[in-house]
């Protein structure tokens, strides 16, 4: 069985998680979202990349979904000592190496394919992990005004900023006006990306951000038509009208679209979609906006509890999301 799986960073590594125990013998390939990756300290940091390098290969921070266990901060305490910031983006020892080597092998010359390639062999995640592109494309978000900087004030149009500012810094307490992966339009897929989802018997979108992880990556010229082209069965990362973790209904805000399992359907439309899991608590509300909803047409839906609490609830949802994708498939 080949399955490909478009990846954002904590739900998509916990999905995983329960997808390779579920499907031990699969062999899965996991399209990452790069719209995210920011250069802090001259160091390429690609976050949802290594959020699911390092919890597929046992040395994630369980509690936090991010970053590495058994982590210290003492070159971030270095760096406030010469003032050097920013100071909003936390990097522990550990996780400040898989930053140095990454910048060693781009500053070499090569493409983060293979430099991502390169960490995993130390890391062994089980699963082919491939960047959804080598090119840059970066999360921008328009915001109106800017606490602590001036040039706001003096522009009309608003300001963009990097996802990671508005995201870590601003904890998306400034709406955003909108939310642009840019450099998506010249980007091209990365090396064995169409290949991984032509070749697939079906993909799978995890409980992902709509907006900024699996967005981005179909954003990328090819990938959505590819996509298009398979048996799509995706997970509600949105329960009971609130993301589980994270801000993801100011994501979806910012475009428009209401924070409800489906309303994210309708977002990625029958089109892309042709399974979608959501929670117990959202079937009926699901059910009867399918009933006269053209947006939701054809869009098979199944309720099963959604919480990713451990690997068995993880494999749980990743054995329903499997049971759909073949029964729509065949
Ligand atoms: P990020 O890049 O680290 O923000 O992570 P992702 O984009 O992969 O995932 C974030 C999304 O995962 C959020 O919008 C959450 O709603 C969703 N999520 C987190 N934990 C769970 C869970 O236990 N169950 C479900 N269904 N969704 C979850
Ligand atoms: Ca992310």
């Amino acid at each position: 069985m080949r399955i490909t799986v478009l990846a954002g960073g904590i739900g998509a590594a916990r999905f995983l998680r329960g997808l390779l125990a579920a499907a031990p013998h699969a062999s899965i390939t996991v399209i990452g979202n790069t719209a995210d990756d920011i250069t802090l300290f001259g160091l390429r940091v690609c976050p949802d990349l290594d959020s699911v390098m390092y919890t597929l290969g046992g040395g994630g921070n369980e509690e936090r979904g991010w970053g590495r266990a058994d982590e210290t901060a003492r070159i971030a305490a270095e760096l406030a000592a010469y003032g050097a910031g920013p100071s909003w983006f936390t990097l522990g020892d550990l996780d400040f190496a898989t930053h140095i080597r990454r910048t060693q092998l781009l500053s070499e010359g090569k493409r983060l394919s293979e430099v991502t390639r390169a960490l995993c062999a130390r890391w062994q995640p089980g699963v082919t992990l491939l960047p959804m592109s080598d090119d840059k494309i970066e999360t921008q978000v328009k915001i109106k005004s800017h606490p602590e900087r001036t040039v706001a004030s003096s522009d009309p149009e608003g300001e963009l900023i990097h996802f990671q500012e508005w995201w870590v810094r601003l904890h998306a307490s400034v709406p955003a006006e909108s939310i642009t992966p840019v450099g998506a339009d010249a980007a091209a897929p990365a090396p064995g990306v169409l290949e991984a989802i032509s070749g697939a018997d079906f993909v799978l979108f995890p409980p992902s951000n709509p907006v900024v992880s699996i967005g981005p990556i179909l954003a990328v010229p090819g990938i959505r038509a590819a996509v298009a082209a398979k048996t799509v069965v995706g997970v509600s990362g949105i329960i009971g009208g609130a993301p589980v973790r994270g801000m993801a209904d100011a994501c979806l805000a910012a475009i428009g679209v209401e924070t409800s399992a489906a309303a994210v359907a309708a977002h990625y439309g029958p089109a892309l979609l042709n399974g979608w899991l959501v929670d117990e608590q959202d079937k009926a509300a699901l059910e009867k906006a399918q009933a006269g909803d053209p947006a939701l047409a054809g869009i098979a839906v199944r309720a099963l509890p959604l919480y990713m609490r451990d690997i068995p609830s993880s494999a749980a949802i990743a054995q329903a999301a499997i049971d759909l994708a073949k029964e729509l498939a065949s």
